[in-house]
Parts: structure tokens; C-alpha cells; sequence
């Protein structure tokens, strides 16, 4: 039990939980508790959302990558990286297969990475639009400038994901470099992409070394407010090739944590999606990979019975998923899409969850 906040605060009502109770669910760690806060987020998905769960399969278009991010292992100092970057054929392969596996939507990722040239990714668009029956595409491209953002849009682009990753400003500052001469504002950016008419995602990391309890709850008071389409929440996962990554270890070690640091546990992700889904009762929000990871048995069924109500099945070439290392081991990076999409099928169906068709927009 937490110390000092019992009896646990009523989750009656959804969206209307008080700061006070969101920081003492974040606290609470006694799993008979949880069940309550367990029970709470599914009822609310199941009432807001539905029983579908909608698979966007993702591709992950290329690795390269001009930021510093301090926890990402594709950050432009990495030198170990092999860096990839897909062709339009492969990436209409990718699409196709999402067709034939009856996923409605694609997502494509990648580094901040202007290689990816504003036509080139028009076109692609165009090409999926006309040559595939895909409803729709998210991207996941980066703080790109207005004018790439427009004529995506135009092109044919539906949703666009930016995580805020963190709202403490000065954590965000430490983790996430500016670029020479371009100050990074992801809010405005999500807001501009509202404007041009994307469906707009962000998400956050949980567990970043220096991230406190109270601070998730501000990242969950900004969720509430922002409207957002698509949530996403992962564990932060430490990659030994990164600066965060090394200076994690070395706070393991000497068990150095800041007074009121979150851990990056499979458990807290699971309460941050909880409380996210009370806060935001009709959002789109991901069983993320990382959250797969972070407990490779259960970790991804335990999100969807805990408020999530999307899956991303990686359709990415095996040879260059290897090389998208952001996080060490990544979850089933050694299966083809034809293994993930298997057991991705064969787990809803134990959780008597049914595949959703078509978009599967806010709403739809
Ligand atoms: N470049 C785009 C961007 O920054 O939005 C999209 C790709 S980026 C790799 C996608 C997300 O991966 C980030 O928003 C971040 O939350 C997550 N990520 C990166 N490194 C991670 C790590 N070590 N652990 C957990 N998540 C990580």
C-alpha cells in the first residue's frame, strides 16, 4: 500500500479523477489495489472504444537520422548503426502485405531524416492510395517543416504521430537536443498538424532517469487537455549506446535515483495507460512495442486489458529491422511479419478481443 494516501480514491467517474488521485494511483504499487484501476480503464475502453483492437501495420521507412536524442540508439552520433533507408518498391511490398493481412492502416516511421525528400514521400503516398486499398496512413517522420507536413497531407497522409515525450520542459531539454539554430516545439508542431486536418498522436516515455511520479501526472493533466487522436505510452528502455542509456546503468549501479523518479517497470507503464484511457476515454491508444518488451510473456496483453485498444504489427524487412535498434532487443525482431501478425491474431483471440476493420479513426 502507499504510504500515507488510503483509502484509494474513488474511479467512478472517468475523466473526472483528481490530481491528487492520479499521482497516488502512479504510487500505488499493491497489485490487489490495482485491480481496481485495472478494472476501471477496461470498463471505460470497453464502453468508449469498443471491443476491436485496430492493427496499423507499421514499416519503418528509414533509419538514418540528423538529432542527438540522448536515449535513442538511431541518434545521429551512433556510429555502430548500419543505416537503411527503404525503397518505394519495398515500401509498396510493405503495404501490400499489411493489405493481405487485413490491416486497415499503415504507419510509417523513421529518423528525423531529411533524405526522405518531400516528393519522394508524396509520391509513395499517391502510390499506396491508388495501388492499395489501405484507408488509412499515419506518419511518423519527425519535426519536419510546415511545408513537408502540407503536402503529405495533401498527398494523401491521414494522422501524424510527435511524442511529447516528457512535459518537464527542462528533462525534455537534457534528453532531446536542439537542432543548430532551430528550437524544438513539438506542442506547436501537433497543433499545426491539427490545423492542416491530421488526426494528431503524441505519447511520452515512462521511466526516463530524472522522470518523477509527479511529473506523469502532469504529462496526464496535458493529455486530458490536448485532444489528441492517438496516445502513445512505452517504458523508456535503456540502450547501452546512447548517453541516458549509459548514465541509467551507472544509476543502477550505485542505486543513485532522483527523489521521486518513476521507474521505467512494465507495472507503471501499464498504470500510466490506465489512468491515460480515464483521462482521454475515447482515444486511440497503442499496446506499444516497448511495453511488449519490457515483458516479453505478458506485457502486451496486459496493455490491452488495461485501457489500450490498438496493436502495431511490424511489417518492416527483417535485414533492415535489425538496424532500427531505438531500444536494445526490440521485441520479435527476429520474426517475419507472417510470426508477428500470428501471434498477434492468436493473442486477441484468447483475450476475446476481435480485429477492427477500416480506418479505425477517433470515434470510427
Ligand atoms: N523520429 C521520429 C520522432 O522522433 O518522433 C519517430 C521515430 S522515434 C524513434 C519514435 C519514438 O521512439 C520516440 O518518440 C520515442 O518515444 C521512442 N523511443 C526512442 N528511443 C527509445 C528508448 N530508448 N526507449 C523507449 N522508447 C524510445
Amino acid at each position: 500500500m502507499t504510504a500515507g494516501l488510503s483509502p484509494a480514491p474513488p474511479l467512478g467517474t472517468a475523466g473526472a479523477l483528481t490530481r491528487e488521485a492520479v499521482e497516488y494511483w502512479l504510487r500505488e504499487t499493491d497489485e490487489a489495489r490495482l485491480e481496481a484501476l485495472w478494472a476501471a480503464a477496461d470498463e471505460t475502453r470497453r464502453r468508449c472504444v469498443g471491443g476491436a483492437v485496430h492493427l496499423r501495420g507499421l514499416i519503418e521507412v528509414s533509419n538514418y537520422c540528423v538529432r542527438g536524442c540522448t536515449y535513442c540508439g538511431i541518434r545521429a552520433a551512433n556510429r555502430s548503426v548500419e543505416r537503411y533507408r527503404l525503397s518505394a518498391g519495398v515500401v509498396l511490398d510493405c503495404a501490400r502485405k499489411a493489405e493481405q493481412f487485413g490491416y486497415g492502416t499503415l504507419v510509417m516511421q523513421s529518423g528525423e531524416d531529411y533524405g526522405i525528400e518531400r516528393d519522394w514521400m508524396a509520391d509513395v503516398l499517391r502510390r499506396i492510395r491508388r495501388e492499395t486499398s489501405i484507408s488509412a496512413i499515419t506518419l511518423s517522420l519527425g519535426e519536419r517543416p510546415d511545408e513537408d507536413l502540407a503536402a503529405w497531407r495533401e498527398a494523401g497522409a491521414d494522422r501524424y504521430l510527435l511524442r511529447f515525450e516528457t512535459s518537464d520542459e527542462k528533462l525534455y531539454r537534457r534528453i532531446h537536443p536542439d537542432l543548430p539554430g532551430k528550437v524544438s516545439d513539438r506542442m506547436a508542431i501537433l497543433r499545426r498538424l491539427q490545423a492542416l486536418g491530421y488526426e494528431a498522436g503524441t505519447g511520452i516515455m515512462v521511466g526516463i532517469p530524472g522522470q518523477t511520479h509527479a511529473s506523469i501526472a502532469d504529462d496526464i493533466d496535458l493529455f486530458r487537455g490536448m485532444d489528441m487522436d492517438m496516445i502513445g505510452i512505452g517504458p523508456y528502455l535503456p540502450h547501452p549506446a546512447t548517453p541516458l542509456g549509459q548514465e541509467f546503468e551507472q544509476r543502477l549501479a550505485g542505486r543513485e535515483w532522483p527523489p521521486d523518479q518513476a521507474p521505467n517497470s512494465e507495472l507503471m507503464t501499464c498504470k500510466v495507460v490506465a489512468l491515460t484511457r480515464l483521462a482521454r476515454p475515447d482515444a486511440n491508444l497503442p499496446a506499444t512495442t516497448a511495453l511488449s518488451l519490457a515483458n516479453k510473456a505478458g506485457g502486451r496483453a496486459h496493455g490491452l486489458q488495461r485501457g489500450a485498444n490498438v496493436v502495431m504489427p511490424n511489417l518492416t524487412p527483417l535485414k533492415e529491422r535489425e538496424q532500427y535498434e531505438i531500444y536494445p532487443e526490440k521485441a520479435a525482431v527476429h520474426e517475419t511479419a507472417e510470426a508477428i501478425n500470428e501471434s498477434i491474431m492468436t493473442l486477441l483471440a484468447s483475450l476475446g478481443r476481435t480485429v477492427g476493420t477500416g480506418a479505425g479513426g477517433r470515434g470510427s
